[in-house]
């Protein structure tokens, strides 16, 4: 069957592309081929009653289906080219915040109507960060919540589905070059088309890679950022969420000069298990609605890690570290930070002693065997200097959960258009590598959707 646009991944940037297509140029014949399952398909089995961890899934929908890997995530849209990928080094910098605002207007039509925008402008936590040597990040938050995020989803589905064909549970296996476009093979069959836009996210990290390397598209790979989850009561950071809901802040360790930030904030939200490509890691989400929400807040304590040569395989590196966690703690693991500092396991009774009721259930370890000293070494300096803003960050009672490993895709050689070496084979979103965030990868897609109907 011959389409003139086949779109390979209907995460957030396949979905902006469609909706961009069907826009600009209602006429075009555009597929978008998806892994996973349609969006009211999609049930993570883990109910934590009978399931009570992850069982491995052929494919996990919370990564994978109508809405990608944000379908049950957070729906933080943050507006800013300070973090959430490279886009504006390709594309300028104005015109990357044009698409995100443009989005975040989509974003609203569909359902997301009321929510919030929270931002850093004229925040008096600048000057309280810096005073204490830490850096809060400029950006704008368009916070959806796990449950508007899915209205919004549901609605942009249903304006799609009588103008797009779609194909769920169809992963695209292989993709050719022919002399005027390409064919796209599924197990069912092959499809062709004139442009090609692959979406396929941090999921379709290592079928990107044989692509990369089947059709000799230049790529290249040197990034992983390693750390925990930090869990504590809602409380202890509620002045600083209140008025900005996420806040990205970044120290510089004294011991090593390294980075270390703050990361995907969730305010009486829950902390949550991850499946990438079979390694469980730990990642976190909230509710808008008040029923849903929880006494805690968690947050990401990430250190960056950048290689280089001879080492390329930066991704090698995080799956390491998390399987080592998964060995020894049969999945996530959590450590009171009291116990981690005196050098002690956290065992059930301790963790039932706590001040502090967790929201996932992990295995009480010690996250010393998994980290690298140098990496554990930062977390818990940031950890004494986010004490100096946020009063009871360095309780005895604060839970880390381990590891949460943040993915870079391999970079993945595009120009200005995100046009690969190909005519017509655009590769956008996170597994480009160049973006990280919702508001990237779907900023992404409406650029690429442009240019092709510009073309
Ligand atoms: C739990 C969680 C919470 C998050 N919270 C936030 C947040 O609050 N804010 C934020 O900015 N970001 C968040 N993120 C990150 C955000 O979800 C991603 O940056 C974003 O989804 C990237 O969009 P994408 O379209 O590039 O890729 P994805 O969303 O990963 O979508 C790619 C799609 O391609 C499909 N696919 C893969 N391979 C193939 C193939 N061979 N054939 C067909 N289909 C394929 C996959 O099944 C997937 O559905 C979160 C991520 C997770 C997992």
């Amino acid at each position: 069957m011959r389409f003139d646009v086949i779109i390979v991944g209907a995460g957030p940037g396949g979905i902006f592309a469609a909706y961009e297509l069907m826009q600009k140029a209602p006429d075009l014949k555009v597929a978008v081929f998806e892994a996973g399952h349609a969006l009211s398909e999609r049930r993570c089995p883990i109910d934590g009653d009978k399931v009570k961890s992850c069982i491995g899934c052929k494919s996990c929908s919370i990564m994978s289906g109508f809405g990608g890997a944000g379908a049950f995530s957070d729906g933080k849209y943050n507006i800013t080219n300070d973090f959430g990928g490279t886009l504006y080094e390709y594309i300028g910098k104005k015109r990357a915040l044009d698409l995100m605002h443009y989005v975040d207007e989509i974003n609203l039509r569909y359902g997301g109507e009321g929510t919030k925008l929270y931002s850093t402008a004229g925040s008096r936590f600048k000057t309280l960060c810096i005073q204490n040597d830490l850096h809060l990040l400029d950006a704008s938050v368009r916070h959806l919540g796990t449950d508007i995020n899915y209205v919004v989803l549901e609605n942009l589905y249903t304006y799609l589905k009588d103008k797009v064909q779609f194909y769920f549970d169809t992963p695209v296996q292989s993709i050719t070059a022919l002399d005027n476009g390409y064919e796209i093979v599924c197990a069912d069959g092959a499809y062709t088309c004139k442009d090609c836009v692959i979406s396929v996210g941090r999921s379709g990290s290592k079928w990107m890679e044989t692509v990369c390397r089947d059709l000799k598209i230049p790529t290249k790979s040197n990034r992983v950022d390693i750390g925990v989850r930090v869990e504590l009561p809602a409380a202890v950071f509620a002045h600083l969420t209140d008025e900005l809901y996420e806040s990205k802040i970044v120290y510089r360790t004294e011991k090593y000069g390294d980075k270390v930030r703050t990361f995907c904030m969730n305010p009486k939200g829950a902390v949550v298990t991850e499946n990438t490509n079979g390694i469980i890691t730990v990642n976190g989400h909230s509710y808008e609605d008040p029923a849903k929400q929880t006494d805690n807040t968690n947050f990401a304590l990430l250190v960056a890690k950048h290689f280089s040569e001879p080492f390329k395989d930066s991704n090698g590196y995080g799956e390491s570290i998390a399987r080592l966690s998964n060995m020894l703690g049969g999945g996530v693991m959590v450590q009171r930070f009291g116990d981690l500092i005196r050098g002690r396991r956290s065992t059930p009774s301790r963790i039932e002693e706590a001040f502090i009721t967790p929201t996932l259930n992990a295995t009480p370890g010690d996250l010393s065997l998994v980290l690298p000293k140098r990496i554990l070494d930062g977390i818990i300096e940031m950890i004494y200097a986010l004490d100096e803003i946020a009063p009871g960050t360095a309780n005895d009672d604060t839970l880390l959960y381990g590891v949460e490993v943040k993915f870079y895709n391999m970079e993945v050689e595009v120009n200005e258009r995100l046009e690969s070496n190909y005519k017509g084979l655009y590769i956008i979103g996170d597994g480009s590598g160049i973006t990280h965030s919702l508001s990237h990868a779907s900023a992404s897609g409406v650029y690429v959707a442009r240019n092709i109907t510009e073309k």
